[in-house]
């Protein structure tokens, strides 16, 4: 799995023979498209989205190309998902937040709670990560949240802006978010 940030984008590294495989560094090319699946965004029209397959000509392993905008093997975008746990490090309750959303109250629960504890420590540190990459004066701040969550999603939307405004980039700050945590702003469900 390899995140990119959008179709188009994709289709032009993978024209260009610019994407990497992640294994060992050899040229990706095309090869067919991932299972289609409908995705649900902040509107209630699902898309229907097919995510691009690649291989590596030298390992001949293949690689899905995850466009940022969503989170891996969720049905609702980052954009989603990401104003949920917002909401949730401001204080919200789950219900609150469902509602607003317009999803199954038992559907929000399960993504705050699979938000908690190593995984909001582990966004935390992409959001070190990405901020200090993009401008360690962010990290001197003093804006901690009373929660990781919180702290997590500051540094990220924080890293997100100027990533926008350095390559003056139309991507959206949940689909910036969704590169920095590569398709992971919440861990992939269990497979059962
Ligand atoms: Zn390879």
């Amino acid at each position: 799995m390899f995140v990119v940030a959008s179709p188009e984008q994709a289709e032009a590294l993978l024209d260009a023979g610019k994407l990497r495989c992640p294994g060992c560094s050899g040229a990706l090319r095309p090869h067919g498209y991932g299972r289609s699946r409908r995705v649900r965004s902040l509107g209630h029209t699902p898309v229907t989205v097919r995510p691009r397959r690649a291989r590596c000509f030298t390992c001949a392993i293949t690689h899905v190309l995850l466009p940022a905008g969503l989170v891996l093997r969720r049905a609702d975008t980052a954009e989603v998902i990401g104003t949920a746990l917002a909401a949730k490090a401001r204080g919200d309750g789950h219900r609150t937040i469902a509602a607003r959303l317009d999803r199954p109250v038992s559907t929000v629960r399960r993504w705050l709670r699979r938000a908690r504890g190593a995984h909001a420590d582990w966004l935390r540190e992409q959001g070190v990560q990405h901020a200090y990459r993009s401008d360690p004066d962010i990290l001197n701040h003093d804006l901690s949240w009373p929660t990781p969550l919180g702290d997590a999603l500051n540094l990220l939307a924080g890293a997100a802006l100027i990533c926008q405004q350095r390559w003056d980039s139309r991507l959206p700050v949940w689909t910036l978010i969704g590169m920095f945590t590569r398709g992971r702003l919440l861990p992939p469900p269990l497979r059962i």
